[in-house]
């Protein structure tokens, strides 16, 4: 099964796609921890990205993609739960066309809606663990000890791009573009909204509802 989470910064996505990995077997791919990596590593697509993510623009659609289906090709015919990919319609139509020539499909796409005052309110207590990207949130899932993952015990940190300006930045593209993802998949009778809003159990209930629909 290959899914699509697809929801604003803030929305949960990630810790949603976590619950798939471990409750399904589904292989995580999200794109930002991977362009990140890049970043870090100074690799030729990491130092082309870097610019972009900095200021919480979109990457170039042929960046990302290539980076995403060499990730979706290594990992063979494991199902996969994709985080932040696809973010515009270019990036969809590409991911539909290369994943139909593997033989393979997206089977759902989920949409976790949550309104935009609880996504700024969520993003500024946002800290993410810097040896795999586990998220944090000190409204909403709080480390046991301040600071430090529960998971693995490295330091905690505040994105660079989630400071107050790149937030309303990066928001505005995903309610103008990546929005657009919604009208495309439901075309496909693939969507299945989720209210996001509730607490993260919840979600994570109605996300396995959702795709046992
Ligand atoms: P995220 O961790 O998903 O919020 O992504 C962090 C940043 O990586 C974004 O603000 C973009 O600069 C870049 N990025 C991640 N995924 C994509 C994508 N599918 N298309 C373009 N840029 C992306």
């Amino acid at each position: 099964m290959n899914i699509i989470m697809i929801g604003a910064q803030g929305s949960g996505k990630g810790t949603q796609a976590e619950m798939l990995e471990h409750r399904l077997g589904l292989k995580l791919c999200a794109s930002g921890d991977l362009l990140r990596e890049h970043i870090v590593r100074e690799t030729p697509l990491g130092l082309a990205a870097k610019p972009y993510v900095e200021r919480g623009d979109l990457v170039p659609d042929a960046l990302v993609v290539q980076m995403i289906l060499d990730f979706i090709r290594s990992r063979g015919s494991q199902g996969i739960a994709l985080d932040g990919f696809p973010r515009t319609i270019a990036q969809a139509e590409k991911l539909d066309i290369d994943l139909g020539q593997m033989g393979q499909a997206i089977d759902r796409v989920i949409y976790l809606d949550v309104p935009r005052a609880l996504l700024l309110d969520r993003l500024s207590g946002r800290y993410i663990c810097r040896a795999h990207g586990h998220v944090w949130n000190i409204k909403t899932k709080p480390p046991q000890v301040p600071g430090i993952c529960d998971i693995d015990g490295s330091e905690l940190y505040q994105r660079s791009d989630d400071t107050p300006t790149k937030i309303t930045h990066r928001l505005d593209i995903f309610f103008s573009e990546t929005i657009k993802l919604l009208d495309y998949y439901g075309a496909q009778n693939k969507l299945a909204r989720v209210d996001g809003a509730q607490p993260i159990d919840e979600v994570s209930r109605a996300v396995l509802t959702a795709l046992r629909a």
